[in-house]
Protein backbone atom coordinates (compact mmCIF):
# COMPACT_ATOMS: atom_id res chain seq x y z
CA UNK A 1 0.00 0.00 0.00
CA UNK A 2 1.36 3.46 -0.65
CA UNK A 3 1.62 6.35 1.47
CA UNK A 4 4.36 4.96 3.89
CA UNK A 5 7.17 6.14 1.94
CA UNK A 6 9.05 8.91 3.78
CA UNK A 7 8.81 6.23 6.83
CA UNK A 8 10.65 3.38 4.83
CA UNK A 9 13.20 5.97 3.67
CA UNK A 10 14.09 7.23 7.10
CA UNK A 11 14.39 3.36 7.71
CA UNK A 12 16.60 2.61 4.80
CA UNK A 13 18.61 5.60 5.70
CA UNK A 14 19.08 3.98 9.20
CA UNK A 15 20.21 0.70 7.40
CA UNK A 16 23.27 2.09 5.53
CA UNK A 17 23.98 3.91 9.10
CA UNK A 18 23.77 0.44 10.91
CA UNK A 19 21.22 1.83 13.32
CA UNK A 20 18.71 -0.26 11.83
CA UNK A 21 16.90 -2.92 15.20
CA UNK A 22 15.28 -6.81 14.20
CA UNK A 23 13.44 -6.96 17.32
CA UNK A 24 15.16 -10.50 18.95
CA UNK A 25 12.15 -12.80 20.34
CA UNK A 26 12.61 -15.59 22.96
CA UNK A 27 11.73 -19.33 21.89
CA UNK A 28 11.60 -19.92 26.17
CA UNK A 29 10.46 -18.50 29.13
CA UNK A 30 12.96 -15.59 30.44
CA UNK A 31 15.10 -16.73 32.91
CA UNK A 32 19.03 -17.42 32.90
CA UNK A 33 19.51 -18.87 29.53
CA UNK A 34 17.12 -18.42 27.42
CA UNK A 35 16.50 -20.15 23.63
CA UNK A 36 17.06 -17.72 21.03
CA UNK A 37 17.20 -18.64 17.26
CA UNK A 38 17.31 -22.24 18.47
CA UNK A 39 20.42 -21.69 20.94
CA UNK A 40 20.60 -22.09 24.22
CA UNK A 41 22.91 -19.32 25.65
CA UNK A 42 23.26 -16.97 29.40
CA UNK A 43 20.55 -13.88 29.67
CA UNK A 44 22.50 -11.16 30.12
CA UNK A 45 20.27 -8.07 28.72
CA UNK A 46 16.70 -8.24 30.80
CA UNK A 47 15.73 -6.73 33.61
CA UNK A 48 14.88 -9.69 35.91
CA UNK A 49 17.07 -8.94 38.56
CA UNK A 50 15.21 -11.73 40.89
CA UNK A 51 13.92 -14.21 38.58
CA UNK A 52 10.57 -13.51 39.94
CA UNK A 53 9.45 -13.74 36.18
CA UNK A 54 8.80 -17.59 36.78
CA UNK A 55 8.95 -17.53 40.08
CA UNK A 56 6.37 -20.35 41.35
CA UNK A 57 4.47 -18.56 43.97
CA UNK A 58 4.02 -15.80 41.33
CA UNK A 59 3.03 -18.26 38.81
CA UNK A 60 0.70 -19.88 41.11
CA UNK A 61 -1.06 -16.53 42.48
CA UNK A 62 -1.68 -15.62 38.55
CA UNK A 63 -3.17 -19.08 37.88
CA UNK A 64 -5.47 -18.51 40.80
CA UNK A 65 -6.54 -15.28 40.14
CA UNK A 66 -7.33 -16.11 35.90
CA UNK A 67 -9.51 -19.47 37.46
CA UNK A 68 -11.52 -16.75 39.57
CA UNK A 69 -11.61 -13.57 38.14
CA UNK A 70 -11.03 -14.17 34.54
CA UNK A 71 -8.45 -12.83 32.11
CA UNK A 72 -9.43 -9.30 32.15
CA UNK A 73 -11.10 -6.31 33.84
CA UNK A 74 -13.37 -4.93 31.12
CA UNK A 75 -13.22 -1.02 32.21
CA UNK A 76 -11.02 1.56 33.59
CA UNK A 77 -10.21 1.78 37.24
CA UNK A 78 -12.68 4.77 37.59
CA UNK A 79 -15.64 3.44 35.98
CA UNK A 80 -15.94 -0.36 36.47
CA UNK A 81 -12.91 -1.76 36.34
CA UNK A 82 -11.41 -1.47 40.06
CA UNK A 83 -11.27 -4.78 41.95
CA UNK A 84 -11.04 -5.64 45.10
CA UNK A 85 -7.49 -7.37 44.80
CA UNK A 86 -6.26 -3.89 42.88
CA UNK A 87 -6.98 -1.86 46.06
CA UNK A 88 -5.44 -4.27 48.79
CA UNK A 89 -2.38 -4.70 46.71
CA UNK A 90 -1.95 -1.20 46.41
CA UNK A 91 -2.52 -0.90 50.51
CA UNK A 92 0.21 -3.11 50.90
CA UNK A 93 2.54 -1.80 48.40
CA UNK A 94 1.50 1.30 50.67
CA UNK A 95 2.53 -0.09 53.88
CA UNK A 96 5.98 -2.05 51.98
CA UNK A 97 7.46 1.27 50.90
CA UNK A 98 6.63 3.42 54.25
CA UNK A 99 4.44 5.61 52.56
CA UNK A 100 0.72 6.66 53.46
CA UNK A 101 -0.72 5.30 50.20
CA UNK A 102 0.30 3.74 46.51
CA UNK A 103 -1.12 3.74 43.40
CA UNK A 104 -0.87 1.63 40.24
CA UNK A 105 -0.33 2.63 36.75
CA UNK A 106 -0.83 0.33 33.70
CA UNK A 107 3.35 0.62 33.45
CA UNK A 108 6.44 2.43 34.42
CA UNK A 109 6.23 4.39 31.44
CA UNK A 110 2.80 5.94 32.15
CA UNK A 111 3.29 6.76 35.40
CA UNK A 112 6.31 8.98 35.13
CA UNK A 113 3.49 10.46 32.09
CA UNK A 114 0.84 10.69 34.52
CA UNK A 115 2.23 11.69 37.41
CA UNK A 116 4.41 14.69 35.78
CA UNK A 117 1.85 16.11 33.24
CA UNK A 118 -1.41 16.35 36.02
CA UNK A 119 0.88 17.87 38.98
CA UNK A 120 2.26 20.69 37.20
CA UNK A 121 1.27 24.01 35.81
CA UNK A 122 3.00 26.80 33.71
CA UNK A 123 3.72 28.53 37.27
CA UNK A 124 5.64 25.28 38.31
CA UNK A 125 9.47 24.49 37.25
CA UNK A 126 10.69 21.12 36.99
CA UNK A 127 14.19 20.32 37.39
CA UNK A 128 15.57 17.14 36.00
CA UNK A 129 19.04 15.11 35.68
CA UNK A 130 20.19 14.99 32.13
CA UNK A 131 20.15 11.28 32.12
CA UNK A 132 16.75 10.64 33.36
CA UNK A 133 14.79 8.10 31.65
CA UNK A 134 12.72 8.82 28.53
CA UNK A 135 9.72 8.61 30.31
CA UNK A 136 10.72 11.43 32.54
CA UNK A 137 11.61 13.54 29.50
CA UNK A 138 7.98 12.32 27.89
CA UNK A 139 5.97 13.18 31.17
CA UNK A 140 7.98 16.94 31.34
CA UNK A 141 7.24 17.34 27.77
CA UNK A 142 3.46 17.30 28.77
CA UNK A 143 3.52 19.83 30.96
CA UNK A 144 3.49 23.43 30.85
CA UNK A 145 5.90 23.77 33.29
CA UNK A 146 9.22 25.29 32.97
CA UNK A 147 12.12 23.19 32.64
CA UNK A 148 15.79 23.00 33.86
CA UNK A 149 18.10 20.15 32.92
CA UNK A 150 21.24 19.99 35.73
CA UNK A 151 24.31 17.92 34.49
CA UNK A 152 24.31 14.23 35.64
CA UNK A 153 24.42 13.91 39.06
CA UNK A 154 26.13 17.41 40.21
CA UNK A 155 24.97 18.97 43.13
CA UNK A 156 26.75 21.95 42.29
CA UNK A 157 24.63 22.41 38.86
CA UNK A 158 21.63 21.05 40.98
CA UNK A 159 21.99 24.14 43.00
CA UNK A 160 22.21 26.28 40.71
CA UNK A 161 19.10 25.41 38.49
CA UNK A 162 17.32 25.85 42.38
CA UNK A 163 18.74 29.27 42.83
CA UNK A 164 17.68 30.50 39.37
CA UNK A 165 14.25 29.23 40.23
CA UNK A 166 12.88 30.85 43.17
CA UNK A 167 10.00 32.98 42.04
CA UNK A 168 8.21 29.52 40.95
CA UNK A 169 5.33 28.36 43.05
CA UNK A 170 6.45 24.68 43.22
CA UNK A 171 9.60 23.38 42.36
CA UNK A 172 10.16 19.55 41.27
CA UNK A 173 12.94 18.20 41.59
CA UNK A 174 13.72 14.20 39.58
CA UNK A 175 15.99 11.99 39.55
CA UNK A 176 16.02 8.51 38.57
CA UNK A 177 17.31 6.19 41.59
CA UNK A 178 19.95 4.46 39.96
CA UNK A 179 20.49 5.32 36.63
CA UNK A 180 19.43 2.65 33.65
CA UNK A 181 22.53 2.99 31.26
CA UNK A 182 25.44 3.21 33.41
CA UNK A 183 24.16 1.35 36.67
CA UNK A 184 25.43 4.72 39.19
CA UNK A 185 22.77 5.49 41.74
CA UNK A 186 21.89 8.86 42.44
CA UNK A 187 23.21 10.39 45.30
CA UNK A 188 20.02 11.28 46.71
CA UNK A 189 20.97 12.34 50.47
CA UNK A 190 22.50 15.30 48.76
CA UNK A 191 19.54 15.82 46.54
CA UNK A 192 17.08 15.80 49.64
CA UNK A 193 19.34 18.21 51.42
CA UNK A 194 19.39 20.61 48.64
CA UNK A 195 15.50 20.26 47.88
CA UNK A 196 14.97 20.92 51.75
CA UNK A 197 17.14 24.00 51.73
CA UNK A 198 15.49 25.74 48.18
CA UNK A 199 11.85 24.24 49.42
CA UNK A 200 11.62 22.00 46.37
CA UNK A 201 9.38 18.74 46.14
CA UNK A 202 11.34 15.42 45.56
CA UNK A 203 10.94 12.90 42.76
CA UNK A 204 12.43 9.51 42.53
CA UNK A 205 12.19 6.82 39.81
CA UNK A 206 13.19 3.34 41.30
CA UNK A 207 12.57 1.29 38.19
CA UNK A 208 15.85 -0.28 38.37
CA UNK A 209 15.83 -0.17 42.39
CA UNK A 210 12.50 -1.41 43.20
CA UNK A 211 13.47 -5.01 44.72
CA UNK A 212 17.13 -4.29 44.49
CA UNK A 213 18.58 -1.54 46.64
CA UNK A 214 17.36 -1.18 50.34
CA UNK A 215 15.77 -3.07 52.90
CA UNK A 216 14.10 -6.18 51.10
CA UNK A 217 14.26 -4.22 47.78
CA UNK A 218 12.13 -1.19 49.64
CA UNK A 219 14.07 0.87 47.24
CA UNK A 220 16.94 3.87 46.79
CA UNK A 221 14.59 5.96 49.56
CA UNK A 222 15.08 2.91 51.60
CA UNK A 223 18.71 2.34 50.75
CA UNK A 224 20.12 5.88 51.98
CA UNK A 225 17.96 6.34 55.04
CA UNK A 226 15.67 8.81 54.15
CA UNK A 227 11.98 7.49 54.11
CA UNK A 228 9.80 10.30 54.97
CA UNK A 229 11.85 12.79 52.89
CA UNK A 230 11.03 12.09 49.62
CA UNK A 231 7.83 13.14 48.32
CA UNK A 232 7.00 10.79 45.46
CA UNK A 233 8.56 7.74 44.60
CA UNK A 234 7.50 5.86 41.13
CA UNK A 235 8.57 2.50 39.78
CA UNK A 236 7.94 -0.11 37.94
CA UNK A 237 6.74 -3.66 38.43
CA UNK A 238 8.01 -4.99 35.21
CA UNK A 239 11.67 -5.72 36.50
CA UNK A 240 12.61 -6.86 39.46
CA UNK A 241 9.29 -7.76 40.46
CA UNK A 242 8.80 -9.67 37.09
CA UNK A 243 5.38 -8.97 36.05
CA UNK A 244 4.22 -5.24 34.93
CA UNK A 245 2.54 -2.32 36.08
CA UNK A 246 4.04 0.78 37.57
CA UNK A 247 3.18 2.27 41.06
CA UNK A 248 3.28 5.80 42.57
CA UNK A 249 4.03 5.36 46.73
CA UNK A 250 3.61 8.92 48.52
CA UNK A 251 0.49 10.61 50.19
CA UNK A 252 -3.17 10.33 50.19
CA UNK A 253 -3.40 13.29 48.44
CA UNK A 254 -1.34 12.58 46.00
CA UNK A 255 -2.87 9.43 45.19
CA UNK A 256 -6.60 11.14 45.28
CA UNK A 257 -4.91 13.57 42.66
CA UNK A 258 -4.04 11.00 40.42
CA UNK A 259 -7.30 9.29 40.37
CA UNK A 260 -8.83 12.56 39.61
CA UNK A 261 -6.15 13.69 37.35
CA UNK A 262 -3.53 11.23 35.98
CA UNK A 263 -4.35 10.71 32.14
CA UNK A 264 -3.01 6.69 31.57
CA UNK A 265 -4.91 6.18 34.75
CA UNK A 266 -8.01 7.76 33.60
CA UNK A 267 -8.23 6.19 30.11
CA UNK A 268 -6.39 3.16 30.50
CA UNK A 269 -8.39 -0.56 31.58
CA UNK A 270 -7.09 -1.46 34.50
CA UNK A 271 -4.64 -4.98 35.06
CA UNK A 272 -5.86 -8.11 34.59
CA UNK A 273 -6.58 -9.83 37.68
CA UNK A 274 -3.50 -11.93 37.50
CA UNK A 275 -0.75 -9.34 36.99
CA UNK A 276 -2.25 -7.52 40.11
CA UNK A 277 -2.17 -11.21 42.11
CA UNK A 278 1.32 -12.01 40.75
CA UNK A 279 2.41 -8.53 41.64
CA UNK A 280 0.93 -8.36 45.31
CA UNK A 281 2.72 -12.51 45.67
CA UNK A 282 6.08 -10.42 44.54
CA UNK A 283 5.59 -8.83 47.85
CA UNK A 284 5.68 -12.56 50.09
CA UNK A 285 8.43 -13.41 47.78
CA UNK A 286 10.43 -10.11 48.90
CA UNK A 287 9.52 -10.11 52.48
CA UNK A 288 10.04 -14.03 53.17
CA UNK A 289 12.91 -14.41 50.58
CA UNK A 290 15.36 -12.09 51.31
CA UNK A 291 17.77 -14.44 50.51
CA UNK A 292 17.33 -13.76 46.60
CA UNK A 293 18.69 -10.22 46.90
CA UNK A 294 21.77 -11.26 48.40
CA UNK A 295 22.39 -14.00 45.45
CA UNK A 296 21.66 -10.85 43.46
CA UNK A 297 24.44 -8.92 44.76
CA UNK A 298 26.87 -11.65 45.03
CA UNK A 299 26.60 -12.39 41.48
CA UNK A 300 26.70 -9.14 40.74
CA UNK A 301 30.46 -8.59 42.69
CA UNK A 302 31.70 -11.90 41.48
CA UNK A 303 30.74 -11.02 37.67
CA UNK A 304 31.73 -7.39 38.00
CA UNK A 305 35.26 -8.30 39.96
CA UNK A 306 35.35 -11.07 37.08
CA UNK A 307 35.05 -8.28 34.01
CA UNK A 308 37.53 -5.58 35.99
CA UNK A 309 40.06 -8.81 36.32
CA UNK A 310 40.05 -9.45 32.66
CA UNK A 311 41.07 -5.79 31.68
CA UNK A 312 37.10 -4.29 30.59
CA UNK A 313 36.04 -1.17 31.60
CA UNK A 314 32.50 -0.93 33.14
CA UNK A 315 32.14 2.57 34.07
CA UNK A 316 31.00 4.06 37.01
CA UNK A 317 28.23 1.23 37.55
CA UNK A 318 27.13 0.21 41.36
CA UNK A 319 24.56 -1.96 40.51
CA UNK A 320 23.55 -5.44 38.45
CA UNK A 321 23.56 -3.07 35.69
CA UNK A 322 26.59 -3.20 34.31
CA UNK A 323 28.12 -1.82 31.36
CA UNK A 324 31.11 -2.91 29.57
CA UNK A 325 32.01 0.22 27.78
CA UNK A 326 33.17 -0.05 24.52
CA UNK A 327 33.00 3.38 22.45
CA UNK A 328 32.26 3.02 18.88
CA UNK A 329 28.98 1.94 17.80
CA UNK A 330 29.59 -0.79 15.01
CA UNK A 331 32.28 -2.22 17.42
CA UNK A 332 29.76 -2.55 20.13
CA UNK A 333 27.18 -4.54 17.84
CA UNK A 334 30.05 -6.67 16.58
CA UNK A 335 31.04 -7.61 20.34
CA UNK A 336 27.75 -8.28 21.16
CA UNK A 337 26.95 -10.29 17.86
CA UNK A 338 30.40 -12.59 18.51
CA UNK A 339 29.53 -12.92 22.55
CA UNK A 340 26.10 -14.50 21.21
CA UNK A 341 28.15 -17.21 19.25
CA UNK A 342 30.19 -17.95 22.26
CA UNK A 343 26.74 -18.30 23.78
CA UNK A 344 25.81 -15.28 25.59
CA UNK A 345 22.96 -12.80 25.07
CA UNK A 346 24.09 -9.26 25.83
CA UNK A 347 22.92 -6.76 23.87
CA UNK A 348 24.53 -3.89 22.71
CA UNK A 349 23.27 -0.41 23.32
CA UNK A 350 24.35 2.41 21.32
CA UNK A 351 23.57 5.79 19.70
CA UNK A 352 20.98 7.47 20.35
CA UNK A 353 20.22 5.71 23.40
CA UNK A 354 23.44 6.69 24.70
CA UNK A 355 25.84 9.48 23.54
CA UNK A 356 27.91 9.00 20.49
CA UNK A 357 31.29 7.80 21.52
CA UNK A 358 29.86 5.78 24.43
CA UNK A 359 28.84 2.65 22.94
CA UNK A 360 28.54 -0.23 25.23
CA UNK A 361 27.08 -4.04 25.94
CA UNK A 362 25.06 -3.45 28.95
CA UNK A 363 24.97 -6.62 30.97
CA UNK A 364 22.63 -7.12 34.04
CA UNK A 365 22.69 -10.77 36.25
CA UNK A 366 19.76 -12.15 38.26
CA UNK A 367 19.33 -13.52 41.22
CA UNK A 368 18.76 -17.03 38.94
CA UNK A 369 22.15 -17.53 37.38
CA UNK A 370 24.62 -20.00 38.98
CA UNK A 371 28.64 -19.33 39.25
CA UNK A 372 28.76 -21.78 36.77
CA UNK A 373 26.93 -19.57 34.45
CA UNK A 374 28.51 -16.56 35.11
CA UNK A 375 32.28 -17.96 34.64
CA UNK A 376 31.10 -19.19 31.52
CA UNK A 377 29.77 -15.94 30.32
CA UNK A 378 32.87 -14.22 31.52
CA UNK A 379 35.00 -16.65 29.41
CA UNK A 380 32.85 -15.59 26.51
CA UNK A 381 33.80 -11.89 26.84
CA UNK A 382 37.23 -13.18 27.15
CA UNK A 383 37.13 -15.14 23.82
CA UNK A 384 35.20 -12.48 22.53
CA UNK A 385 37.21 -9.37 24.01
CA UNK A 386 40.44 -10.69 22.22
CA UNK A 387 38.99 -12.25 18.66
CA UNK A 388 37.79 -8.19 18.42
CA UNK A 389 40.81 -6.32 20.17
CA UNK A 390 38.69 -4.88 22.58
CA UNK A 391 41.48 -6.91 25.56
CA UNK A 392 44.76 -6.90 25.03
N1 LIG B 1 11.83 4.46 34.41
C1 LIG B 1 13.04 3.91 34.20
C2 LIG B 1 14.24 4.53 34.87
C3 LIG B 1 13.17 2.78 33.37
O1 LIG B 1 14.37 2.24 33.13
C4 LIG B 1 12.01 2.23 32.77
C5 LIG B 1 12.06 0.97 31.94
N2 LIG B 1 12.71 1.03 30.74
C6 LIG B 1 10.79 2.84 33.02
C7 LIG B 1 10.72 3.93 33.84
C8 LIG B 1 9.53 2.32 32.37
O2 LIG B 1 9.04 1.21 33.04
P1 LIG B 1 8.04 0.18 32.33
O3 LIG B 1 8.90 -0.73 31.51
O4 LIG B 1 7.36 -0.50 33.45
O5 LIG B 1 7.12 0.98 31.48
Amino acid sequence: MKGFEYLQNQLDDMKEEGTFRHLIPLESAQGARVTIKGKNVIQLSSNNYLGLTSHPRMKKAAEEAIADYGVGTGSVRTIAGTLKMHEDYEERLAEFKHTEAALVFQSGFTTNQGVLSSILTDQDVVISDELNHASIIDGIRLTKAGRRIYKHVDMASLEEALKETQNYRKRLVVTDGVFSMDGNIAPLPEIVELAEKYDALIMVDDAHASGVLGENGRGTVNHFGLDGRVHIQVGTLSKAIGVLGGYVASTQSLKDYLIHKGRPFLFSTSHPPAVTAACNASLDVLLEEPELIDKLWENTKFFKKGLQDLGFDIGISETPITPVMIGDDALTHKFSDQLFKEGVFAQGIAFPTVQKGKARVRTIVTAEHSKQDLQEALEAFERAGKQLNILK
